[in-house]
């Protein structure tokens, strides 16, 4: 794994981060423009909080995994990155749900629209989700994408006409916004300390977010976070992002289906896996908490993959599948 650069190397490397544009989605991007503090700053912080003593048993990584492990957040905060991104609106509405940092947006009260509407290709339209009622499904077959994605480009250049013609009317550019698409980009700076972002990245980089904004999220940890943090981002990894939940009742299906398991041993089948089934759960014909207990005991090779023959039971979600995150679920 990477080590911590010297101070010089990390000078060298962040003025290379510094202002460079990652593109994302199609005229997106997310940029860099400054970051106080590295993996040290971390170190640093908590060790005025645990005193003198502890120097010595805990080198910088076993630090840094410890606090992050046991929630020990605010040495997190010491560190501050400030980005420039370029999103469209409806993605920015979701990213500023999230509380805790300063944001400045490009003013369209002040200034003109941005001239770019995020486009979607033949290829790129999804299907609803069928078992996340807030989520994509499988991707929708290039020739129904196709009429979309042109309904999609006559929409977008009529609304920007109209917006344009309102101007040039002399209707006032806070006015003359309101019928824009939500697809049209906006531009922010956006400062957040690094505590904050994990937060932040630990819940649109979640495949239960939605795929664009889990873009910008992926961007901003593995492009940005990663080199400058990565100390701390191996241990994100380790212990928020790949990491999983295992509630009280899902332990005692555990215990259950561990002790009937019998001769026939694990992974156990889904027959098994519904007699050990949570008492609370049996009369129900569906269970969103039972089906994450399943999802989870699949992931951990205690019950068998594949689906269900039963009824209530989970179907797989394509756009979940790449990891397993349970505990992301909204109600
Ligand atoms: C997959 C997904 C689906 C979502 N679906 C919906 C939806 O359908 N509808 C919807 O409205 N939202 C939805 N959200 C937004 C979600 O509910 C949160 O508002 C958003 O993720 C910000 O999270 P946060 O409050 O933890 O983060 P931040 O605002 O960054 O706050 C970080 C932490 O600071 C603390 N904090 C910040 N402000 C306060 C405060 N005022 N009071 C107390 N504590 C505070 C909390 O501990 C919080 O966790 C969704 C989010 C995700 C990731």
């Amino acid at each position: 794994m990477t080590m911590p650069t010297t101070p010089a190397e990390r000078a060298i490397l962040l003025e290379a981060l510094r202002w460079k544009k990652f593109p994302v989605l199609d005229d997106g991007f997310v940029a860099l423009v400054d970051c106080m503090g590295d993996d040290g700053s971390v170190v640093q912080a908590a060790r005025v909080s645990y005193g003198e003593g502890t120097r010595k048993v805990s080198d910088d990584r076993q630090l840094i995994r410890y606090l992050l492990r046991h929630a020990h957040t605010t040495p997190f905060e010491m560190a501050e990155l400030k980005f420039v991104v370029r999103v469209p609106m409806d993605c920015w509405r979701q990213w500023i749900r999230h509380r805790t940092a300063s944001i400045n947006e490009y003013s369209t009260r002040y200034s003109l629209a941005i001239d770019s509407m995020q486009g979607t290709h033949d290829g790129e339209w999804r299907s609803q989700a069928a078992t996340n009622r807030q989520g994509s499904g499988e991707l929708l077959p290039k020739s129904i994408g196709h009429r979309h994605t042109q309904l999609e480009m006559e929409l977008q250049s009529f609304a920007r006409r109209v917006y344009e013609e309102r101007l040039e009317a002399g209707i006032a550019r806070e006015q003359a916004r309101k019928d824009l698409p939500l697809a049209t980009y906006t531009e922010a700076y956006w400062k957040i300390d690094l505590h904050n972002l994990l937060h932040f990245l630990a819940l649109r980089m979640d495949p239960h977010a939605q795929l664009e904004i889990r873009r910008y999220a992926e961007t901003i940890g593995q492009q940005i976070v990663q080199p400058l943090f990565p100390l701390v981002w191996e241990a994100f990894l380790d212990y928020r992002v790949d990491a999983m939940r295992l509630t009280k009742l899902d332990r005692e299906v555990i215990q259950r289906l561990v002790a009937q398991s019998g001769k026939r041993g694990l992974p156990a089948s889904h027959e098994a896996f519904l007699a050990a089934q949570h008492p609370s759960w049996a009369s129900l014909e569906r269970s969103r908490e039972r089906d994450e207990c399943l999802q989870k005991l699949i992931a951990l090779g205690l019950v068998e993959a594949g689906l269900p023959d039963v009824p209530g039971a989970p179907s797989s979600d394509p756009v979940h599948t790449s990891t397993i995150h349970p505990s992301r679920s909204q109600p």
